[in-house]
């Protein structure tokens, strides 16, 4: 008897030492990062450009953790990653941005701030350098949430945001893309503008293949204070037509954060739209029981693959977890946090978080 006693007197002592935390915990910020899903295989990787890729989503995620061990904001944070993926050549978002079948770059962004609800967007932007800086000037700014098109390029300009010839986001890698969807589209080729350049990506831009399709950029993070925040910013689909928008800017779609929980998603954005990936993640992971990663494997392997959709999302929840869900090949991601602020990056499907490869829709 003495002994039952015992045991059950440690075990309660150990139960309230797991669960009561040490009161000198710091505050934890946590971050993570996408550079976009897809057709991303280990066969057509070459080292030198999958060290590109690492380096360029470790520099990032670090830029954001930079910003969150100094005590910014996770709306600060999720802008600064999202402004150095928009001007790195290799991502789909900004400089190297997709090309519409006409020859020019139209870019969508959105951000969110999960502490507020609060929310901007754009979309169709054409000539301002920095389309997560103008989504936020949007939400801080104007009584709006979401501009498109000339009115969006309008207001930056007015707002004095940086801006730049539309041929500035055209690279050549991206052109010779292009031109191979077009060819498969049996569309024509538009007219080339004159002098392209990469930048200093060295082999990649000569690489074109499949991975190069990808890119839409992502980041969720939650700072000291414990705040969310989400923004996601692309150049769409690859030869779009008709003023066609994904779910990047669409808040629900693409890009969500509310107090308990961010998200940010990359893939064809039409399946995006249609199952409102980032809300819905978040309602799943609001149910009692229902951690994070099994909400995002819910809505990204369950109804995304069910509708033949493709790609995957970032998710974080009140505790900084991070985590991601994708059914494609591949999602350049990286993660960091206050326990572990040393950049993380993660490219294949089957490096960590376990994520099996489901469909292989047409990449974009
Ligand atoms: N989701 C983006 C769109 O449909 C594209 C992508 O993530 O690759 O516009």
């Amino acid at each position: 008897m003495i002994k039952v006693h015992f045991l059950l007197a440690a075990a309660l002592l150990l139960a309230g030492c797991a669960s009561t935390p040490a009161p000198s915990a710091p505050p934890a910020w946590s971050i993570a990062v996408h550079g976009g899903a897809g057709v991303i295989s280990r066969a057509q990787m070459t080292p030198e450009r999958e060290a590109a890729y690492r380096t360029a989503m470790a520099g990032a995620t670090a830029r954001g953790a930079d910003v969150l061990a100094k005590g910014g904001t996770a709306m600060d944070a999720v802008e600064a990653v999202a402004r150095v993926l928009e001007d790195d050549p290799l991502f789909n978002a900004g400089r190297g941005a997709a090309i519409g079948a006409d020859g020019t770059v139209t870019l969508d962004a959105a951000i969110m701030d999960g502490a507020t609800l609060k929310a901007g967007a754009v979309a169709g932007v054409t000539t301002t350098r920095n389309p997560i800086t103008l989504a936020r000037a949007v939400m801080e700014r104007t009584r709006h949430v979401f501009l498109i098109g000339e009115g969006a390029d309008t207001f930056a300009r007015e707002q004095g945001l940086p801006q730049v010839p539309n041929t500035y986001f055209i690279t050549a890698r991206r052109w010779g893309i292009l031109e191979e969807v077009l060819t498969e589209d049996k569309l024509p080729f538009p007219l080339r503008p004159p002098g392209l350049t990469d930048g200093p990506i060295g082999p990649i831009a000569q690489a074109g293949g499949a991975e190069a399709r990808f890119g839409t950029i992502g980041v969720v993070a939650r700072d000291s204070a414990g705040r969310l925040a989400a923004a996601t910013s692309t150049g769409g689909l690859t030869g779009k037509r008709w003023g066609r928008v994904g779910d990047a800017p669409v808040i629900g779609a693409g890009t969500y954060a509310d107090q308990s929980c961010a998200v940010s998603a990359t893939g064809t954005g039409e399946f995006f739209l249609r199952l409102v990936v980032a809300h819905s993640i978040c309602t799943e992971a609001a149910k009692p029981g229902v951690r994070l990663q099994a909400a995002a494997d819910r809505v990204i392997k369950g109804r995304l693959t069910a509708i033949q959709g493709d790609g995957g999302v970032i998710a974080m929840n009140a505790a900084g977890e991070a985590v991601w869900s994708l059914n494609t090949e591949g999602m350049y991601r990286a993660k960091a946090s206050a326990a572990a602020p040393t950049p993380r990056v993660f490219i294949f499907a089957d490096e960590e978080g376990g994520a099996g490869m489901q469909s292989a829709a047409r990449p974009h």
